[in-house]
C-alpha cells in the first residue's frame, strides 16, 4: 500500500472529527486555526496506530521561550530535550496581528516517535525528528 492510499483512507475514516477539534487545539494549546486542523489529524492518526500520543506544548509565549533558551545556556536543562530555538524564528512563538498565539507547532510525544514522525511527514507535516539536530515530538507546518 503506497502512503497517500492510506493518508486517504485515514482521512475518510477521520471525517469530520479534525475540524472538530479544532478549538480545542486552539483554545487549549494556542495553536493557529489551519495548523489545529493539521496537528488533530496527526493526533487521531497516532492515536489509531497506537501510540499513545500525548501534546506537551503548543504555543510559547516568546518571552518565556527566551527564558527557557537562556536556562539551557547556563546548563539548567531539566525537561528540555533540546536547546529551545530563538524565539524570533520558533514556530511554537507565532503570534497574530493582534499579538494573539497563533502557534504553527505542536510538541505530541508518543510511545514510537520515529513512526509517529513518518506519519508526519505523511501528512505533510514537518517532523522535528528529521532536523540535523533531532527533536522527537516536534512537528510544524513547515
Ligand atoms: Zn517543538
Amino acid at each position: 500500500m503506497v502512503m497517500e492510499d492510506w493518508v486517504m483512507k485515514l482521512k475518510a475514516w477521520a471525517g469530520k472529527w479534525p475540524e472538530q477539534a479544532v478549538p480545542y487545539f486552539v483554545s487549549a494549546w494556542g495553536l493557529n486555526r489551519g495548523f489545529a486542523s493539521r496537528a488533530a489529524m496527526l493526533y487521531l492518526a497516532c492515536w489509531a496506530a497506537g501510540l499513545n500520543p500525548r501534546v506537551t506544548s503548543g504555543f510559547r509565549d516568546p518571552k518565556k521561550q527566551a527564558a527557557m533558551r537562556a536556562a539551557w545556556d547556563r546548563g539548567d536543562r531539566a525537561g528540555l530535550i533540546v536547546r529551545p530555538a530563538d524565539p524570533s524564528k520558533s514556530k511554537h512563538c507565532s503570534t497574530s496581528i493582534t499579538g494573539a498565539p497563533d502557534a504553527l507547532a505542536i510538541d505530541m510525544q508518543c510511545k514510537d516517535n520515529e513512526l509517529a514522525a513518518r506519519i508526519g511527514k505523511a501528512l505533510g507535516l514537518r517532523a522535528g525528528l528529521y532536523f540535523t539536530t533531532p527533536d522527537p515530538g516536534h512537528f510544524d507546518a513547515g
